[in-house]
């Protein structure tokens, strides 16, 4: 699904107007749900999460993988959609994960780790993301 960005909004009073208050929270104000309580935290069905705010491709459902951290994890993110930036909020320095597209908070990327191949983990709100189930699974 590609996204027009014209259709977006400007401003963050009309963010908080399309989003909930939880997903206007952390999207728009950086926020973090709390740990296991995610719709995707343990979701393994087939498909692409899509940003919950503007709707663009963010993750491909065959790249998350379990890490028992309490969010949705994936080792490797679509081509293009994510943006990152340097967070060095708590006293730590983390990589904030962006969406690429309308430049919302997901979440933060950790490398290093050693879960999978790509050393790499995505640890992404569920609230920040819609899964689109595949439809032709057969
Ligand atoms: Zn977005």
């Amino acid at each position: 699904m590609a996204v027009n960005k014209s259709e977006l909004p400007s401003s963050e009073d009309e963010w908080r107007v399309r989003l909930s208050p939880e997903e206007f929270r952390v999207l728009r104000e950086a926020g973090t749900e709390r740990p296991w309580t995610g719709e995707y935290v343990e979701t393994k069905i087939p498909g692409v999460y899509h940003c919950r705010a503007c709707g663009a491709e963010l993750f491909a459902s065959d790249t998350k993988f379990d890490s028992h951290c309490g969010w949705p994890s994936f080792d490797k993110a679509l081509p293009g959609a994510i943006r990152y930036i340097e967070d060095r909020s708590h006293g730590m320095v983390r990589t904030e994960v962006r969406c690429a597209t309308c430049d919302s908070h997901l979440g933060h990327r950790f490398d290093g780790e050693g879960y999978t191949p790509t050393d790499a983990r995505y640890c992404i709100n569920s609230v920040s993301m819609r899964l689109e189930p595949a439809t032709d699974a057969g």
